[in-house]
């Protein structure tokens, strides 16, 4: 579904991907992790044509990210989920309205409809009862569950997730995480999640990867991953995350 091949990025002088070519099936959990500065987020970025690439291609279902043009970058935009690591709610605006607004202003969904939608995604992230809130009084973990509906509103057929749980404290993480895991067997969509929550990626990622200095150190399935990787980098990166 996702399909990097030989990608460069640089910001001027300063390479930040090296040559990446990647592949990610359909329904596939791809967990990405790397110490800080390797890239990672740079390749969440590339994905939906956030970020130009200066070599290579990356592709996305039937869509050419790499020169495309503002209307193929709209609907790959669309069509791809994006949660971010400090939960970038609307501050002026309840839970339910940061599900509705893009239902209804880009997708002309009627209020009615796009509210109905709306609460049965709060519901699905245990939200449904703050409905009428407004972010500043929900904690960490709740605004990430809100920002996670929001992005499903959409209806995505790809979600990207930038270390949606490293902002929080540990009692709420696993909250988050459970929501993921949870969206993911729902509508068995394809994911990438940036995350050093091994526990976690374990238990929902197909395969994972190990980025550093904006090169792929090591991808494997996630058990071999986790438990034998082949690379002394990887090994080490994994000791000292755990
Ligand atoms: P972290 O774990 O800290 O989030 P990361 O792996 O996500 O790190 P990136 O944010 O992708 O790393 O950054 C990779 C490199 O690119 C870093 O050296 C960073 O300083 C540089 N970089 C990122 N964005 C820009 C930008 N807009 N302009 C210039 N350099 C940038
Ligand atoms: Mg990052």
């Amino acid at each position: 579904y996702i399909r990097f091949r030989d990608v460069q990025k640089s910001y001027g002088a300063v390479s930040v991907l090296n040559g990446i070519s990647l592949d990610v099936a359909k329904g596939e959990v791809l967990v990405l992790c790397g110490p800080s500065g390797c890239g990672k987020s740079t390749l969440l970025r590339c994905i939906n044509g956030l970020e130009p690439i200066s070599s290579g291609t990356i592709s996305v279902g039937e869509h050419r990210v790499d020169g495309a043009s503002q209307d193929t970058l709209q609907k790959i935009r669309l069509s791809t989920g994006f949660v971010f690591q400090n939960f970038n709610l609307f501050p002026h605006m309840t839970a339910l309205e940061n599900i509705t607004i893009a239902p209804r202003k880009i997708l002309g969904l009627p209020q009615r409809e796009a509210a109905a939608e709306g609460m049965k995604l709060l519901e699905q992230v245990g939200m449904a009862e703050k409905a009428n809130v407004y972010p500043f009084q929900l904690s960490g973990g709740q605004r990430q569950r809100v920002a996670i509906a929001r992005a499903l509103a959409m209806k995505p057929s790809l979600m990207l997730f930038d270390e949606p749980t490293s902002a929080l404290d540990p009692e709420m993480r696993e909250e988050v995480l459970q929501v993921i895991r949870q969206v993911h067997h729902e509508h068995n969509m394809t994911m990438i999640v940036v995350t050093h929550e091994i526990g976690f990626a374990k238990s929902v990622a197909s395969r994972a990867m190990l980025l550093d200095a904006g090169r792929i150190v090591e991808e494997a399935s996630a058990r071999v991953f986790f438990e034998h990787p082949v690379e002394e980098r990887t090994r080490r990166f994994l000791r000292a995350i755990s």
